[in-house]
Formats: C-alpha cells, structure tokens, sequence
C-alpha cells in the first residue's frame, strides 16, 4: 500500500492534496500535517512513505531545510519529493534540488498535473523497492551458495579420496622427477605396500626395473606434450607372482597457473575381460567336439599363408579328408559312439601333421591340413598316404572294432588357386573324385580346364576321323498326319556310331562340333546322305516321302546354304517338294538380312521351311511373317506338360491357332501319349512326331514302318 505525506500549512491546500493524493490509486494511504517539524516527527515513528509533497515557504523550516533534514536518514535517501512553490526563479529551484527535490509544481496546481506527476513518481519508486527485494534475494543466494560451495568441495575432497581408494584400478600420480605424489589402496593391496609410505619414493618402488623405466619415458611424455596418452594395455605382476592385464591411461596434472607438475596414472584390471576374449576367441575358431580349429580359422591361416607365399614364394599344399564309412558308424552305433570316433580320427590326424601345420575339421565327417613347406609333389602325397593309413588302421569304439577309409583331394598353392575360398574349392573336386573312384585313396586336383581342353582336343581329332571313316549314320523318325494317321515324312536324326563307346546321340558330340567348326562338313554329309536316302524311298513305294534335314546356325554363318541345297538337290535326284530343312529361331536370330534373303532362295527352290523347337525361343509373330516358313513344330516340353499344366496346353493350343491364322502347318513332337495326342487332334494340329508313333530308326526299319501307313494312326505303332 503506497504511503503519501502532505506537508502544507494552509488547511484548504491541504485537504485539496490529500483529495488528489487519494484518486492517484485505490488503496492509497494519505497523511498530512500543517509543518515540517510535526511531520518529521511523525515519521520518526518507523513510517516510510513512498512520496512526499510538500509546500516550500512554511513557517518553522522552508522546504529545503525539510528535505535535508528528510534526507538525513538513509531510508529515506530514495523518497520521491515534490516541492509546491510559487517562485519561479532559477536559483530558488536550484536550493529545492541541491537538498534533494525530485521534482516541482507551480502554484496554484493544476490538479490533472499533480495527479500525473505523483502517479509517475510512486510507478518509480515501486520499480525501485521491487529492485531492491531482488538485489536482496540475489545477495542472499549468493551468500548461501557461496556456503554450500565450500561444503561440496569438503565432501567431495573426502568422497574422492574414498572413491579413489576403492576402485578396482590402480590410481596413482607422479612428479617431474618420477617420484610417487600419491597411491590409492588398490595400487598399494597389487605392491603389497602401504599407499602412505610410497608417497615421495622413486617410481621403482612400485614396479619391476622395466615397467618403471617404462613409466618414466611415458610420463616424460606427457610433460613434454601436456596431453594425455591414449590407453594401451600393459601386462603387471602382482606381490603374489599372478600376472594381470590393465588398461592404462596417462594424464596430465595441472596447478592453478595452468602448469603440468605431474602426471596421472590410472590403470584398470581387464584381466578377466581378456580370459572371456580369448575363451570366446578360442570358441569361435575351434570345433567343440574335437578342439580342432574350425572351417573359420582354417580360411584366416590358409589366407596368411597365401599372403606369406606371396612374399617369399612359398608354396603349400591343401589337403581335404573325407571319412569313407562315417554315417554307417554313426548309424549303427549312435551319435556318441561317432563322436567319439571324430575325436579318435582328430588325434591321429594331429600326430601325422608337422606342429607348424594346422588340421582343421570343416564339416560333419571333413577335415583338412595345411601342409606349408612342401617342395615338391612328393611331399603332399607322402603326407596324404600317411592320412589314409592312419585313418585305415582299426579303431576300437564302445567296445567294438571299427574301421574307415578315407578319401583325400589334394590342391596346391599357387599352382591351383590364388586364395582361400579357391583352393578349398578345388582341393573338394579332387576329394571328390578319389571318393568316386572307391574311396580309401588320395588323388591331386587336375585342372577342370585342363581336362576339359585335354577331352575336346580328343573329340576333336575323333570327329574329324569319324566322318572320313563313316562312323556317321542317320536315323529316322516317322512325322504322321494327325487326322488320317498316313506316315507323311520322316525327320533324319545324326548318330554317331563311335568305334569305343557305341552309338553317340547328338547332345554328346553336336555342342564340340558347333564350337569347332566341324558341323559344316558334317552337315553337309547328313543333307546329302538324308536326301539320297529319301531318293531311294520313293524307288521303294514311298512316292512323296518328305524328309526332314536339322541345318546349324553355324552353316548360315560361314556357307552359302542355298547353293548347298542346290546342288545336293541336283546330285541326288530328289524332289526340291520332298525337302524340309528344320531351323531354329537362332539361325533366324543372326545376320536377318542375309539369312532372309538365303531362306528365300531355298523357298523358291520348293523346299519347305520348319521353324523346330517353336515357342522355346523368341517365338514372335513378327519373325514368323517375315520368313518364307512353312511349318512351326512345337516343342516337345509343351506337349510333355501339357496335360498336368493348363498353360503348356493354353501355349499349344494358341502356337496351333498361330500357325493356322498364318496358313502354317503345325507338327508337334515329342508325343508320347494317347492322351497328348487326342488333346492334339482336338485342338486340330496338323501333324505329329513323337515315341507313341516311333522312336528315330535306322533307315531300313522305316521304310518297313512307313509302307504300314494305311492302317490308321493308333494301330501304327511302332512295335506296339
Ligand atoms: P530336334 O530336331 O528337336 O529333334 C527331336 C529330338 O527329340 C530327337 O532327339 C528325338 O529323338 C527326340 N524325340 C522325338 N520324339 C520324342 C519323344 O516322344 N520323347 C522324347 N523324349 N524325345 C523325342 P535327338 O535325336 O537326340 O536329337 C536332338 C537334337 O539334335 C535335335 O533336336 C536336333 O536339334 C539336333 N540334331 C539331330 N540331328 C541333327 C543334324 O543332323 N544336324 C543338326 N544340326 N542338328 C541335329
Ligand atoms: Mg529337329
Ligand atoms: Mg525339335
């Protein structure tokens, strides 16, 4: 509640302040008096207003004389003062200030400026009690804070001894000159010393003569740098004799001046977290049954060893040992008595191998050595009898005599691999053949191109002779006219009659001939031979017999087919009409222009036109307009699936509507059931090849087969 004094000696001025006084604010308090002596009495009393009008000419003191006097107290240094006066002049007002006036107002007042005036005064004098109450909270805070300050520090000094002295690490601070400055309990319990007594003792006191020497070139290090080290792990004995692993950190210790004057050695027991490293390290690189290193560790020494090699070229050898009779033990036995078994075979595997070589087991019934100093091929094999052999001998297992071969691929480095994953694979493939060869053996891996470059070669001179030696037949198969069952033609299949491995079908030898060129001349052989045949027939009653002749993609590429087609058309006599040549969507695939053009010219020579495998390949609308063709033959996987899958039907079916929507005859081959072929007719496809009606034949069968022809489809059977 604001405080408002009236100092005015005339009683009708008075009562006119006290009214305004009071309209200033609500709960405004308002005292008068008619001189300045009652006044200050008054306030003597312990009142502090919180503004003052009063009147300047009284009679017992002017009003500057009552503001000095006011003014005295310091409580009321800060008192807003307005001085009512008459006087105008300068040097009045400025007696009025000197004592300590806050302002003035001329008389007679107007009323709306006192109010004005005294309200400003009173909203500066709040400002100024409510800074005061802040600077007073503010002092006081500071005044506690600055208390509990030095508290905390006492507690903590006393706690961080504490806490120093418990940790389970060794804490501990030395000077420039490598003296002790303090040791916690921990670090005096590892010494078996009293932390007190080592206070001011050389660094040697603590540790061994090589650990404080080291110490002391480290810390040196940390004065020199004034940074801390980073943690490293040193290994410490303790007063027992047991060794133990800390981690240690090196800090510097500072003064208030920023100056290192020691350094901070903290140093952490790990020693149970490096036992868990190793016993999880050891785990994940070994095989729990046998302790022997896992397929993991195997891969880690055998890329060292690539590695080494790489350096001083030394060459190594990978051995990989299969258990021959394994799962029969495991079977006839149990689970236990076979796992005793692989423990047996680890240890001899163990006393075979030199120390420095590692056997590890990589699978259920696999193991495998890496054999490093091997010179020659000598070496490796010697080792891999010796495997074989002590495997060999009998074990003797819950009781009863057991004994197991085993089967072992060698693979060298750098010989057949250039890494791990390379070398393990290849050792595998030669495991592999020794067990396929009978087991019990050892045998090196011989490289697959190798051998593969070895056989074509072989292949190679073998087709080149066979077709000057006439090891090349033709056989026949019989393609019928669906509706009316008539044998209408027959496809020429190539066999090759090989002197050693008898009768040879083309997915044997045809893919080597494609590679190596040999398909021209063989072809050749086989449009002429299929021709002359066909010749023949129709001397024998087969008037109009066609035969189906397989051209190659490769004939396209590297021969002029038509002036082929010609002229074996000539040499044999055969009617171009009796002539269908079967290509495949490759052939049409390639050179379009060209081959266009060569397919046209062999049209016009009357020659039909099959596209063979249909619907295998690209099969578009599109290549089938733009070829002279005149027949598609679906491919025997659609006619084998079509009864058990709706969509090799639902492609049969739209491949028989295609070709009609073209004007093409529609043969489907590879029929081999009735019911393949009823779906056929039903779906009305022209003609049909396939084992229901005969299998490829010799051509002196088929000519008996096809003079059979007028009896109907399902009686012309072939054998049946
Ligand atoms: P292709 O021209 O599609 O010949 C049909 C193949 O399917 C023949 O196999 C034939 O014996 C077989 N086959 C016929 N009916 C059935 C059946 O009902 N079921 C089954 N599972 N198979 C049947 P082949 O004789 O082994 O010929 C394979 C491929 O070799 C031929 O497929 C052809 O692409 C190629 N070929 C054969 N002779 C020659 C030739 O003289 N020159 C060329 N360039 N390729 C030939
Ligand atoms: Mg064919
Ligand atoms: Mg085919």
């Amino acid at each position: 509640m604001p405080l408002i004094v009236i100092l005015d000696d005339q009683a009708t001025n008075r009562r006119i302040f006290e009214k305004l006084a009071a309209s200033i604010e609500e709960d405004v308090t308002v005292r008068s008096f008619a001189g300045p002596r009652e006044a200050l009495d008054w306030l003597e009393g312990g009142a502090v207003p919180d503004l003052i009008v009063t009147d300047y000419k009284m009679p017992e003191m002017n009003g500057a004389e009552f503001i000095r006097a006011f003014r005295e107290k310091a409580q009321f240094v800060e008192i807003p003062i307005i001085v009512i006066t008459v006087y105008e002049e300068r040097a009045f007002r400025m007696r009025a200030l000197e004592a300590g006036a806050t302002d003035f107002l001329q008389s007679p007042v107007d009323h709306q400026e006192f109010i004005t005036r005294a309200r400003n005064l009173l909203k500066l004098r709040k400002q100024q009690l409510l800074l005061e109450s802040r600077a007073q909270t503010l002092a006081k805070e500071l005044a506690t804070s600055e208390h509990s300050r030095e508290e905390v520090l006492r507690d903590s000094t006393e706690r961080l001894a504490q806490v120093i002295d418990t940790v389970p690490a060794m804490v501990s601070a030395s000077d420039r000159d490598g003296r002790i400055l303090f040791a916690n309990a921990f670090l005096g319990r590892f010494v078996g010393k009293d932390p007190t007594a080592v206070v001011g003792q050389s660094l040697d006191f603590l540790h061994d003569r090589g650990s404080a020497t080291r110490n002391r070139g480290l810390d040196r290090k940390v004065f020199e740098t004034g940074q801390p080290l980073p943690s490293f792990e040193e290994e410490l004995v303790c007063v027992s004799g047991k060794r133990h692993v800390f981690l240690t950190t090196k800090s510097p210790l500072r003064n208030g001046h920023d100056v290192v004057v020691g350094v901070l050695t903290s140093s952490l027991d790990i020693t149970e977290r490096k036992q868990a490293e190793a016993h999880l390290l050891h785990l994940a690189h070994h095989d729990p049954l046998t302790d022997l290193p896992n397929r993991v560790l195997l891969s880690d020494r055998l890329r060292r060893e690539v590695a080494r090699a790489r350096r001083g070229d030394r060459p190594f050898a990978l051995h990989l040992v299969d258990l021959d009779d394994f799962k029969s033990i495991n079977d006839l036995l149990g689970h236990s008595a076979g796992d005793r078994f692989l423990i047996e075979v680890a240890q001899r595997l163990r006393a075979v191998i030199d120390p420095e070589d590692t056997v590890a087991r990589v699978g259920g019934d696999e193991f495998a050595v890496l054999q490093t100093g091997v010179t020659q091929e000598e070496d490796a094999t010697d080792l891999a009898r010796r495997i074989v052999e002590t495997i060999g001998e009998p074990f003797v297992v819950a009781g009863r005599r057991l004994a197991s071969g085993a089967s072992v691929g060698i693979a060298f480095h750098p010989a057949d691999g250039e890494d791990a994953t390379e070398l393990l694979k290849k050792a595998d493939l030669a495991m592999y053949r020794a067990k396929s060869e009978g087991g019990n053996q050892l045998c090196i891996f011989v490289s697959d191109m190798e051998t593969r470059n070895r056989h074509s070669l072989l292949l190679d001179g073998e087709l080149r002779d066979a077709i000057a030696n006439e090891q090349f037949v033709l056989h026949y198969q019989p393609q019928l006219e669906l509706a009316t069952g008539r044998v209408v033609g027959a496809e020429a299949l190539l066999r090759w009659n090989h002197p050693e491995h008898g009768l040879l079908m083309p997915g044997e030898f045809l893919a080597r001939a494609e590679e190596n060129g040999l398909i021209v001349p063989i072809n050749e052989w086989v449009l002429r031979e299929a021709c002359r045949e066909a010749k023949s027939w129709h001397c024998r009653g087969l008037e109009g017999m066609r035969i189906a002749v397989n051209l190659s993609p490769i004939q396209f590429r590297r021969l002029n087919v038509p002036l082929l087609v010609c002229k074996v058309l000539a040499d044999t006599g055969l009617d171009p009409r009796c002539l269908d040549l079967e290509i495949t969507e490759n052939i049409v695939m390639g050179d379009t222009a060209t081959v266009i053009d060569h397919l046209k010219q062999i049209h016009a020579l009357g020659v039909d036109i099959s596209i063979d495998d249909f619907g295998t390949g690209f099969s578009s609308l599109n290549y089938v307009k733009k070829f002279p063709v005149d027949r598609l033959k679906i491919d025997q996987c659609f006619v084998r699936n079509m009864s058990e899958d709706p969509s090799d039907a639902a492609i049969v079916g739209a491949i028989i509507n295609l070709g009609h929507s073209l004007e093409l005859t529609v043969t489907a081959e590879g029929v081999e059931t009735e019911l393949q072929a009823e779906w056929l007719r039903a779906a009305g496809c022209d003609e049909v090849q396939g084992h229901l009606y005969g299998r490829a034949m010799p051509a002196d069968r088929f000519v008996g087969f096809a003079l059979a022809q007028s009896r109907p489809v399902s009686q012309a059977r072939e054998g049946r």
